[in-house]
C-alpha cells in the first residue's frame, strides 16, 4: 500500500522549502522504508533548491538522513525493521568503480544521486495528487518523515549513538574526512592546509588531527570559525580577511610549501592560490564545487615539481566501511562532530537553510 508522509517540497528553483503531504511507493526490490529521526542540510541541497542544478522540481531533497528502518522490499538483506541507519549516496554496485570499492565514482552517479530525480529505471518514488515529484535524491530524499531509500544508500549503525549526532556523516563529514584519509594520506611530519572552515573543511581538520601530520593549517575569513578550527585540531590559522594567504603559508611552512591542501571553498581564485602553495610532490584535493563550467588558470611550470591536483566526490568513501568507523569515533569522543551541529525542528527547515546561507550555523540538523 502506498504511504502518505509529510515532506519538505521545493516547488521551483529559488522557492522555499514548504511542508506538504506526499505519497511514497511501498518498498520495491532493493528498497528500504526509513522513518527519519534526523537529517543534515548540506550546501548541495541549497544549490538544487536554488535552481542551480537540473534536478526536476517540484521535488524532495535531503541527503544526510538518519533514521530507523520500518520496512524492507524484496531481496533486501543488509538491514531489517528496527535497525538504526544512516543514509548516504547510492550507486549501481556493478560498474568498474563500484566493484573496485569506489562507489562515489559510479558510472551512473550523477543521474542516480544528483539530477535524475527518479530510480535508475526512470520511475518516480514520490508523488502528490497523482503527479510525480522529483525524488530519489542521493537514493533517499530524506527531507520527509519517511523516506524510500535504495539499499545501497543505507548503512546500518550502532543503535547506542544518537542519530541526530551523526546524520551529517552521510555527506559533508565523510567528504572532508575522506579528502585527508583517502587521498592525502599525510606522512609523518606533513603539513596539511584546509581552505575554508565550513562543515567539510572542519571535518578535514578533525580528520587531519587523527593522522601523523604535524602542521594543520585552517584558512577562512571568519575569526570564530578559525577559533573553532583550533579547538578541533588546527595548529595554525590564516584569516584571509586580514592576511595574505601565500605569505602566511610561506611563513608557517618555512618556505617549504604544503604537502597537502584541501580546497573546500569552491572559489577558483582560492584554488589557484592553493596549487601555488603546494610543496614539491604535494597534492591539492578539489572538494568545493564552483558553478558548472567554471575554469581555473594554472602556472604550468609550477606543476612540474610533481604537484598533483585531484578532484573528489564524497571523500571517495566506501560507505559501509567509512561510516561505521566514523560513528565509532564520534561515540568515543575522538570526532567531536557536535561542535559543528545546530539542531532545528523539521518544520523550521527554511530557517535552518537561511542560517546556513548566512553562516550563522555551520551544520544544521533537522530533528523529526
Ligand atoms: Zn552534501
Ligand atoms: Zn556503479
Amino acid at each position: 500500500m502506498p504511504i502518505t508522509t509529510r515532506a519538505a517540497v521545493v516547488e521551483s528553483g529559488g522557492a522555499p522549502f514548504t511542508l506538504s503531504d506526499v505519497v511514497l511507493d511501498e518498498p520495491g526490490a532493493g528498497e528500504v522504508l526509513v522513518r527519519m529521526v534526523a537529517a543534515g542540510l548540506c550546501h548541495t541541497d541549497l544549490g538544487v533548491a536554488g535552481g542551480g542544478l537540473p534536478f526536476p522540481l517540484p521535488g524532495v531533497l535531503g541527503h544526510e538522513g538518519a533514521g530507523i528502518v520500518e520496512d524492507v522490499g524484496p531481496g533486501v538483506t543488509s538491514v531489517a525493521p528496527g535497525d538504526h541507519v544512516l543514509l548516504s549516496f547510492t550507486s549501481c554496485g556493478d560498474c568498474r568503480n563500484c566493484r573496485g570499492g569506489h562507489p562515489a565514482y559510479c558510472a551512473t552517479w550523477l543521474p542516480l544521486n544528483l539530477i535524475g530525480g527518479s530510480r535508475a529505471d526512470g520511475t518516480g518514488t514520490i508523488s502528490r495528487d497523482g503527479e510525480t515529484l522529483g525524488g530519489h535524491f542521493f537514493g533517499q530524499s530524506s527531507f520527509a518523515d519517511r523516506a524510500l531509500a535504495d539499499e545501497r544508500s543505507v548503512v546500518k549503525v550502532d543503535p547506542d549513538v544518537p542519530l541526530a549526532s551523526i546524520a551529517p556523516l552521510g555527506c559533508g563529514v565523510q567528504t572532508g574526512v575522506g579528502a585527508v584519509w583517502n587521498v592525502l594520506k599525510p606522512e609523518t611530519g606533513a603539513t596539511v592546509v584546509v581552505l575554508g572552515s565550513g562543515a567539510v573543511g572542519l571535518s578535514a581538520v578533525m580528520a587531519a588531527a587523527l593522522t601523523p601530520a604535524t602542521r594543520i593549517v585552517a584558512v577562512d575569513r571568519v575569526a570564530e570559525r578559525l577559533a573553532l578550527a583550533t579547538e578541533l585540531g588546527a595548529t595554525h590559522t590564516v584569516d584571509t580577511s586580514r592576511e595574505d594567504l601565500a605569505e602566511a603559508l610561506t611563513g608557517i611552512t618555512g618556505g617549504q610549501g604544503a604537502d597537502g591542501v584541501v580546497e573546500t571553498t569552491g572559489n577558483v581564485g582560492v584554488l589557484r592560490q592553493g596549487v601555488d602553495a603546494l610543496a614539491a610532490r604535494g597534492t591539492l584535493v578539489v572538494v568545493g564545487a564552483p558553478p558548472f563550467g567554471s575554469e581555473v588558470a594554472l602556472d604550468v611550470n609550477g606543476l612540474l615539481g610533481g604537484k598533483r591536483i585531484v578532484g573528489l566526490t564524497l571523500g571517495d568513501s566506501e560507505t559501509q566501511t567509512m561510516i561505521p568507523a566514523l560513528v565509532r569515533l564520534v561515540k568515543e569522543g575522538r570526532l567531536p562532530l557536535h561542535r559543528l551541529i545546530s539542531t532545528y525542528p523539521f518544520g523550521d527547515i527554511d530557517r535552518a537553510a537561511q542560517d546556513m546561507k548566512s553562516g550563522k550555523t555551520i551544520k544544521p540538523v533537522l530533528a523529526f
